[in-house]
């Protein structure tokens, strides 16, 4: 299956920040258009700062548990697997599979508990990156700067994300979904996320409490449950979100001769279930299958075959068979968004 572009009236007028600068050699990447570095983007920062603090905190005597950190540890994996890579990245963004509606807007809750964006703007923003991958216009090109692309683009202002513009641009077939729509209006981010925090407290206080724990020391393995599930388990999936970002435009191999600078990095392929193919899920976006070689460990995939036999996946697009035969020159990926003009 190749990649789709949109129609012209869909791709728009382009604006004169979309005029790609591609980055030489020696020449580092600009950042994106009417980007400034000190307009910093103060709710964010304060946010990231914070959980970051709490989650260092969580591994202070006192409030580290072991069952904390196997909460951690499976809920990184669940929700990125989930809510993030399933979800939001390879059914809503590139439409590589159907679910049912219901499955998948249970999937968006568990993708907005991971604290990154709501679906419309998540797609939104990937949709712009793989439209202009290392290129100017990239919201997080690596080759602007590590930093930049691992954490810094989140910190600044970027005037060409703004919500209305972006919206209307790349994530319209996400907004005529009502569900999707309620949840841009009435601040559900905040929300699932402050929820949260008493559920995984009150959790983690019931198990103690039923397990014979005083009162106060049940108080205690609820607080550590908490710190682990919602602080650690959102930082942790952060990271490995962000490192597909900068660390797979930057090191690994290329099995495709793409226009961009993606790779396969194998700690990300394995540490992000799958999502660190990069080169391969550039060459072919829709495709749901990023693993290409029988080696390329995909848990995103595995966990997309078992809901297919259950019956809770269809329409699910495999990788390209052109892909396997070589061509001459470089693969075009740049200039599409990748999903299918509807
Ligand atoms: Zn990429
Ligand atoms: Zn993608």
């Amino acid at each position: 299956m190749t990649t789709v572009k949109l129609p012209t009236a869909k791709t728009a007028v382009l604006t004169a920040a979309d005029c790609a600068i591609p980055a030489g050699a020696d020449q580092r990447l600009p950042l994106p258009a009417g980007v400034r570095p000190f307009q910093l983007n103060w709710p964010n920062i304060s946010v990231i700062g914070a959980y970051h603090a709490a989650a260092l905190l969580a591994f202070m005597p006192g409030y580290f548990s072991w069952s904390g950190l196997i909460v951690a540890a499976l809920g990184t994996h669940l929700c990125g697997l989930f809510g993030i890579n399933l979800c939001y990245h390879r059914l809503l963004t590139h439409r590589g599979l159907k679910c049912p509606k219901w499955l998948e807007h249970a999937m968006v809750i568990v993708a907005m508990s991971c604290l990154q964006e709501t679906p419309a703007r998540w797609v939104a923003v990937h949709r712009r990156h793989h439209q202009f991958s290392d290129e100017q216009p990239d919201p997080h090109s690596p080759l602007a700067g590590f930093f930049w692309s691992h954490i810094g683009w989140i910190l600044v202002n970027q005037p060409e994300l703004a919500r209305l513009g972006i919206y209307e641009r790349y994530a319209k077939d996400i907004l005529r979904d009502r569900f999707y729509v309620a949840l841009e209006r009435n601040n559900w981010l905040l929300w699932i996320n402050l929820g949260q925090m008493p559920l995984f407290f009150g959790a983690g206080f019931a198990v103690a409490w039923l397990s014979g724990e005083t009162p106060a020391g049940a108080a205690l393995t609820g607080l550590s449950i908490m710190m682990f599930g919602v602080f650690v388990r959102t930082v942790l999936v952060w990271h490995i979100t962000w490192a597909v970002n900068s660390l797979t435009h930057l090191w690994g191999y290329r099995s495709h001769e793409t226009d961009e600078d993606s790779r396969n990095n194998i700690l990300v392929g394995l540490i992000a279930n799958g999502e660190g193919w990069h080169n391969n899920h550039h060459a072919d976006p829709r495709s749901a299958r990023h693993g290409h070689r029988w080696w390329e460990i995909d848990n995103t995939w595995l966990t997309i075959r078992v809901l297919a036999w259950l019956g809770l996946a269809s329409d699910v697009v495999t990788p390209a068979a052109h892909l396997a035969a070589p061509r001459p020159g470089k693969l075009t990926t740049r200039g599409t968004t990748g999903v299918p003009a509807d």
